[in-house]
């Protein structure tokens, strides 16, 4: 690594995700899932963690080429069949309210050329198996984050051009960047970029817009949204009432829509990594929330197996505004992954909605849930439409309408 100052750069980006990310406080578990070429940053987690009083931090290592082995050459039966003590360490984790901190570093094609029935087999059979502990995550009872690492591979899919030591270099660079790691203090940056978005969200809370109105090139769609939605920028808190910050970085103002009142036609407008492979060019036409025609330049063979995870898989599940203008849009680098592309775009996620982006929604039901319009599926993966060209007009119940975004911007 020769980038300057690399070693401290990641001390305080261990510093970040542990006061900012996930908020360590005092006898708090801390589960960390993370690549195995990441453990330099998974120790710098670790240590800042106790030092922040938790009782117990547990390191799931991660490993690209084991998993592309696994799923490749792994016996039927085990693709199908999560193993129940894995089940059961996930139920000891939602039993103390661990926090999550979820390291993503994988390169974006790791699973190009496998079998997609047999990547969407382990996927539904894991999906399944770990309900509980997505649904305590969706939920909000405990805290999580979702952060970055620089692979090497994925570096690489960013930035061909480099070599590889430089690509690496370069998307730490991007990482510690968007993650306002160059601030003087970037935990007290994070505390007041969180307050900047959440102005956002109270401002769309106070309006309660019965639905959005979207338009752009190969986009006219009208998303409803649900009776009492709430709109949450940056930070969340968890059951015990501790702030956290979900995703690092964020740009994103984001709720459920309602998922039987969606219709019109949608034009992604980034590629997606999902699976291990790239699906882009995608169209979707809706209609009565439901996708009924689907198209993707590339991938639709993958596209078309998510969109059969489950009845869910074919409805909205998140709304999300992200304006053009912010860094990462800026930057203009494609980064092959949903954590920093998403939050350079307008974006919306086909399957699960939050339940706390409806109010009382963390302590309704499954049923409950779906009968006030947020989508039920195990699957939630986010696709951009946003652009420069997009247009947004929030419905109001009168019918009314109000300019949100224009040209890519708020309004
Ligand atoms: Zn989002
Ligand atoms: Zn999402």
């Amino acid at each position: 690594m020769t980038l300057k100052n690399f070693k401290e750069n990641l001390e305080n980006y261990a510093r970040l995700i542990t006061e900012i990310g996930v908020n360590v406080q005092k006898g708090h578990t801390i589960v960390v899932q993370i690549s195995v070429d990441q453990a330099e940053l998974a120790r710098l987690i670790t240590k800042k963690a106790y030092e922040l009083g938790a009782a117990e931090v547990s390191v799931q290592w991660t490993d690209d080429f084991v998993q592309r082995e696994f799923l490749a050459f792994a016996a039927d039966d085990r693709l199908e069949t999560i193993p129940q003590h894995k089940v059961d360490q996930t139920e000891d984790w939602i039993a103390k309210g661990a926090s999550r901190i979820s390291v993503v570093s994988s390169n974006p094609d790791a699973l190009a050329g496998i079998d997609h029935q047999r990547v969407a087999t382990y996927q539904a059979a894991s999906g399944k198996a770990l309900l509980n502990l997505r649904k305590a995550t969706q939920a909000n009872k405990v805290s999580w984050t979702v952060v970055a690492a620089a692979g090497q591979d994925w570096a690489q899919k960013v930035f061909p051009d480099l070599s590889p030591e430089d690509a690496q270099d370069k998307l730490w660079d991007e990482i510690f960047k968007t993650t306002r790691i160059y601030e003087n203090d970037p935990v007290a940056a994070w505390k007041a970029h969180d307050e900047k978005l959440q102005k956002k969200a109270d401002e769309l809370n106070k309006e309660q817009f019965t639905a959005l109105h979207y338009t752009a090139p190969g986009t006219d769609i009208i998303i409803g949204l649900p009776k009492n939605h709430l709109w949450e920028g940056a930070g969340s808190y968890n059951a015990r009432n501790e702030k956290f910050m979900a995703n690092m970085p964020t740009e994103e103002v984001f709720t459920a829509p309602d998922s039987r009142r969606v219709d019109g036609y949608i034009s992604s407008t980034k590629p997606l990594s999902y699976a291990g492979t790239i699906i882009s060019g995608m169209k979707f036409t809706f209609k009565d929330g439901k996708v009924v025609d689907f198209s993707a330049e590339q991938g639709q063979e993958v596209l078309k197996n998510l969109l059969e995870t489950d009845e869910g898989a074919t409805r909205l599940g998140e709304v999300a505004l992200v304006p053009d203008p912010s860094p990462i849009s800026q930057s203009g680098i494609t980064f092959f992954n949903t954590l920093f592309d998403e939050n350079a775009s307008n974006h919306l996620a086909l399957g699960s909605a939050y339940a706390f982006s409806i109010q009382g929604g963390t302590e309704m039901n499954e049923e409950e849930l779906k009968e006030a319009g947020l989508n039920r599926s195990q699957t939630h993966v986010d696709f951009m439409v946003g652009s420069d060209q997009m247009d947004i007009d929030g419905i109001r119940e009168d019918g009314s309408t109000v300019p949100i975004f224009r040209n890519g911007d708020w309004a």
